[in-house]
C-alpha cells in the first residue's frame, strides 16, 4: 500500500511507523524500554519501516506532542505503557482527546476483569475501571495475560495501536492481533532472516572470513544485508533479505548460508537459532550420553547455562563447584600432590577434574574448569584470565586460556568455551 486516499487526494504520508514508549520509569536509569525492540522487529518482518522512536514519560502536554508529531508524519503508530489502572497512566486519555474522540465504559471489559480478579479470590478494585473506557470507534484487543486491554485505531488514513506496557502482556498482543491487523494493510515485501551463531573466533576473525562472502551478497539481487552482533565468545551473524517471494527467499538464504558453513566450518554452531548449550543438548541427546561438570572458577555458571535448556536432565548428570583445592582432592579425587606440583590452576589440574567427575557421576564425559578470575590472585606465570579447561570423554583434551576483562567476563568466557569445546568433542 503506497498512499491511501484521502479527502482531496493521496495520503502524503508514508506507512511507516513510529513508536512511543509511555512511561516515567524509562527515563530514570534504572529501566530500559525493550519493548520498542520487540515492536520493531515485528513491523520490521512485515516490510514496514520504523521512522523514529521516542520514549516520553508519564506527561499530557509531552505526550500530545509527540502523538500529533507522529500522526503527521506516518500512517502507523504504536504506543506502549500507560495502560495502567493509575491516575498516571494516560495514553489511553491523550491519544482520544487528540483524536477528539469521545470514551465510553465498555461493559464487556469490566466483565472480563471482574472474572480475572474473582479467579484468584479477590474483588476488581475501583480504580480498574479507567481500563474500561474506551474511545468511540476503537477496537478492543484481549488481554489473557493482564487487566488492561490494548486498543486498535483507524483514523483518517493512519492506524495507532495501544499497547500494555508489561513485555509478557505486550509481545503477545503485538505479535498476534496487531501484527495480523497490519498484515492486511501492508505491501507485499517481507523481510526474510536467518541467524548464524559462532563460537571461537573473534569478531574481526569471523568479520575477515566473512567479509568478502556478504560484500558479494550486498552487490547481487536479491541484496542479503548481514549484520555481526558480537557476545562473549559468541560471535552472530544475522543475514536480511527483503522480498515479496518467500520461496526464492527462503531458498536465497538457504544457498547463503551454505556458504558460510562451509566458510567457517566447526566453529559455526547453528544456523537455526539454536543457542550453544541447546546444541551440545542435542548432540548428548543423540548419542544418549550423560555429562558430569567440575567448575571452580566458573562457581557452576556452565552449568547453569547446560541447564537453562528445557529437558537438560536427560543429559547433565550433576555438577560440582570445588573452589578450594580441598573440594578438589574430596570431592573429585584430585590428587594433591598435582595441585602442590602444578598449581590449582594448570591443564594436569583441570584434567584430573574432567576424569574425576566423568569418573565418579559413572558418565561419558566430564569437564573440569578451573582458572584466575581475579582482579587478584595472578602472578607472571598465570595471569588473571588464566583459565585451563578439560573435556574427558573417550578422549581427553585440554587447553589453557588467557581473558580479557574483568572477573565477570572472564567466567562468561570460560563457561562458554567449556561448552564448546564439549560440543566440538562431541562433533567428532
Ligand atoms: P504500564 O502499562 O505503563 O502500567 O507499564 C507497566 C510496567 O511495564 C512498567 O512498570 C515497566 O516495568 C514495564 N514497561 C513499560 N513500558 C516498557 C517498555 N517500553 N519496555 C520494557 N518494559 C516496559
Ligand atoms: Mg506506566
Amino acid at each position: 500500500m503506497v498512499g491511501s486516499v484521502v479527502a482531496g487526494g493521496v495520503d502524503p504520508r508514508p506507512f511507516a511507523a513510529a513508536i512511543i514508549a509511555v512511561g516515567s520509569e524509562l527515563l530514570t536509569p534504572e529501566k530500559v524500554d525493550t519493548n520498542s525492540l520487540f515492536i520493531t522487529q515485528t513491523l520490521n518482518d512485515l516490510g514496514i519501516a520504523v521512522a523514529f522512536k521516542s520514549i516520553v514519560g508519564d506527561d499530557r502536554a509531552e505526550l500530545t506532542a509527540h502523538v500529533a508529531h507522529a500522526l503527521q508524519r506516518h500512517r502507523v503508530l504504536i504506543l506502549t505503557g500507560g495502560l495502567g489502572p493509575t491516575d498516571d497512566d494516560l495514553t489511553r486519555e491523550v491519544v482520544a482527546a487528540h483524536l477528539g474522540l469521545a470514551m465510553h465504559e465498555d461493559p464487556e471489559i469490566i466483565t472480563v476483569m471482574e472474572r480475572r480478579f474473582a479467579s484468584r479470590g479477590w474483588t476488581m478494585p475501583a480504580v480498574n475501571r479507567r481500563q474500561a473506557q474506551v474511545p468511540e470507534g476503537a477496537t478492543v484487543l484481549a488481554n489473557p495475560n493482564g487487566t488492561a486491554p490494548g486498543l486498535w485505531l483507524t483514523h483518517d488514513g493512519a492506524v495507532i495501536a495501544l499497547l500494555p506496557g508489561p513485555p509478557r502482556e505486550m509481545k503477545p498482543m503485538m505479535a498476534g492481533e496487531v501484527r495480523s491487523r497490519l498484515l492486511a494493510l501492508a505491501g507485499d515485501t517481507r523481510l526474510h532472516r536467518r541467524l548464524v551463531r559462532v563460537s571461537g573466533k573473534g569478531e574481526s576473525a569471523v568479520e575477515e572470513i566473512v567479509q568478502p562472502i556478504y560484500s558479494r551478497w550486498l552487490a547481487q539481487d536479491p541484496r542479503i544485508e548481514t549484520t555481526i552482533l558480537a557476545g562473549l565468545g559468541q560471535v552472530e551473524l544475522h543475514l536480511v533479505l527483503q522480498s515479496t517471494d518467500a520461496a526464492r527467499a527462503a531458498l536465497v538464504l538457504a544457498v547463503a548460508v551454505a556458504e558460510l558453513t562451509a566458510a567457517l566450518g566447526q566453529d559455526v554452531v547453528s544456523t537455526d537459532g539454536r543457542g550453544l548449550e541447546a546444541v551440545v543438548g542435542d548432540l548428548l541427546r543423540a548419542r544418549g550420553w550423560w555429562v558430569a561438570l567440575a567448575e571452580s572458577c566458573t562457581g557452576g555458571l556452565a552449568t547453569s547455562r547446560l541447564t537453562d535448556v528445557p529437558g537438560s536432565s536427560d543429559y547433565v548428570e550433576r555438577s560440582v563447584v570445588a573452589y578450594s583445592n580441598q573440594a578438589k582432592v574430596e570431592l573429585l579425587g584430585v590428587p594433591a600432590a598435582l595441585i602442590q606440583d602444578h598449581g590449582a590452576v594448570s591443564e594436569a589440574v583441570a584434567v584430573a577434574m574432567a576424569e574425576g567427575i566423568r569418573d565418579r557421576a559413572g558418565v561419558n564425559v566430564g569437564v573440569g574448569i578451573t582458572g584466575i578470575a581475579g582482579p587478584g590472585g595472578g602472578s607472571d606465570d598465570k595471569p588473571v584470565g588464566t583459565v585451563c579447561i578439560a573435556v574427558a570423554g573417550a578422549l581427553t583434551e585440554v587447553r589453557t586460556f588467557r581473558f580479557p576483562g574483568g572477573r565477570e567476563m572472564v567466567k562468561a568466557m570460560s563457561a562458554n568455551w567449556a561448552i564448546d569445546l564439549l560440543r566440538r568433542q562431541l562433533l567428532t
